[in-house]
């Protein structure tokens, strides 16, 4: 299986790449994606094979049928990272909200956030192949609070690998701030940033286009990777749950072998939903992926209008900050898919340099023969917490946003999946006041939450507030770069 750019080659880099290359250096032409040149065929067969696998061997599979370089040892202990999961037997647990709605539930990783599911075995294979290459390589994130602990956490004590993280102070929940905070590592590097997460991450970019930064990291030897999902090597994981959560409605005798069933995928920059596109692609019987989304609504827009239009918004602060995100990176490779690269780069030359761009009808209709969107705001969200914590079942903001999704968006009575992408304990304070009792800090809301409706707190996340914090640098954004050049 070799990898292709979104937007065409220029010339200098090669017509294809193999995986590993894709992962190690993400970045292709024209400031494009890398995206495989075919699937492997999740026909019934290959479903019915595996009934009763267990999610390993199913991972384990699917990816050597995808061909990607990787030897098969170095896949397989890079899925053991799945038997640090809540129950190791059952990464992704299905639980029924509805006769015809059930949960999937993906955040029973350490970090208690879906960005687990992939991140996880992805840090595995990418140390391995930083050692037998015998290069070093930096992966910067920039956070506003999910995927700076998941970064941190894959990557810890690993070799051949920095890792330093950006957050902005006062931006993040404090589990989320203290997962990042008290994370033990030789190799990690935790910065708080003084300003909200543009600012942080606007210093990232240009500390990453600044010439002496990159003399300096030469100098070191040392690489530039990627964590964030522009990385093929988190989309490949993220393809394998929804094959699971099909499989989990089989097993538990919700549906027949070969019966359709809606998706409903919290989206921010559209990796999850990617996955999700690829897996109905390759054959799995998916009627539609349902795009659900907070009032940072453009990708409701993108796939019910055709309009993705820059210029008249501006990013709103919600109760799901996960998905407060204005420019969604993977929609490129789905454009990529159905309308090719020269098509693909043109609408991204004018989302850059018009900030916007129109898909035509034919293109919109395209679009739609496998998505459908809408949105909730944070008001709507919290009443979902409270109506379906009533019922006995807690769920995030996030999750929330989906249950607008699933009772508007379904045109044939089919059993859903909802992906539910964090677990309630990272943003307590907001169940807390969809619960009718508005706490402000964490531990409260915690102690709150779990007593007044009966859910208990992982013990990682009670332990946060006992470990010692280690990274206490918080600084304006002038003095990152040096935080930087003494880290390496
Ligand atoms: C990252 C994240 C999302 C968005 O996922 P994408 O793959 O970027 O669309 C949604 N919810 C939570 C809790 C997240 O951490």
């Amino acid at each position: 299986m070799q990898f292709i750019e979104t937007r065409g080659n220029d010339g200098q880099k090669p017509q294809s790449v193999s995986f590993s290359e894709a992962i190690l250096s993400p970045s292709a032409s024209f400031g494009g994606l890398y995206v495989p040149n075919a699937l492997p065929n999740l026909d019934k067969d290959f479903l019915e094979n595996h009934l009763l696998s267990h999610y390993k061997v199913l991972a384990l599979d699917f990816l050597q049928k995808f061909g990607i370089d990787i030897e098969r040892e170095t896949i397989q202990e890079a899925l053991k990272r799945y038997d640090a999961f809540d129950n190791a037997s059952n990464p992704v647990p299905l639980s029924q909200i509805e006769e015809d709605c059930f949960v999937a539930e993906l955040y029973h990783g350490p970090t208690r956030a879906f960005k687990d599911m992939a991140l996880q075995p992805f840090g595995y294979i990418l140390s391995k192949l930083a050692q037998q290459k015998g290069e070093n390589y930096l992966i910067m994130a920039a956070t506003s609070g999910d995927t700076g602990p998941a970064t941190l956490e894959t990557f810890k004590n690993q070799a051949n690998i920095k890792v330093a993280c950006l957050y902005p102070e006062g931006g993040t929940s404090d589990v989320q701030r203290l997962q990042m905070v008290t994370e033990d590592g030789k190799n990690l590097k935790v910065i708080g940033v003084k300003g909200d997460f543009d600012d942080t991450q606007n210093t990232l970019k240009s500390l990453l286009a600044s010439g002496d930064f990159k003399n300096e990291l030469k100098h070191h030897n040392i690489k530039l990777s990627a964590a964030n999902s522009v990385n093929f090597g988190r989309i490949i994981f993220q393809i394998i749950y929804h094959i699971h959560s099909y499989l989990e409605l089989v097993r538990q005798e919700k549906i027949q072998m070969g019966e359709k069933i809606y998706l409903v995928v919290p989206s921010g920059n559209f990796g999850n939903a990617l996955g999700a596109y690829y897996a109905k692609k390759a054959g799995l019987p998916i009627e539609k992926i349902l795009i659900s989304s907070n009032i940072n609504n453009i990708l409701t827009d993108w796939i019910t209008k055709g309009v993705y239009d820059l210029t008249v918004r501006t990013l709103i602060h919600t109760e799901s900050p996960a998905m407060d995100i204005l420019k969604s990176s993977n929609v490129e490779r789905i454009m990529f898919d159905k309308f090719g690269a020269k098509r693909t780069k043109e609408l991204m030359e004018n989302l850059e340099k018009e900030g916007k761009y129109q898909l035509t009808q034919n293109e919109l209709e395209k679009l739609r023969e496998d998505f459908d969107a809408s949105f909730s705001d944070d008001a709507a969200c919290e009443a979902v917490i409270g109506n379906y914590a009533q019922k006995g079942y807690i769920m995030d903001p996030h999750t929330a946003t989906c249950i607008g999704a699933y009772e508007k968006l379904r045109d044939k009575k089919l059993k859903t999946v909802v992906y539910s992408t964090a677990e309630w304990t990272k943003f307590s304070p907001t169940v807390s006041k969809a619960l009718g009792n508005e706490l402000k800090n964490d531990i409260e809301a915690l102690k709150w939450v779990s007593e007044h409706a009966n859910v208990a707190v992982p013990p990682v996340i009670n332990a946060l507030f006992k470990k010692p914090i280690i990274h206490t640098v918080v600084v304006e954004k002038e003095f990152i770069k040096k935080e930087m050049l003494d880290f390496l």
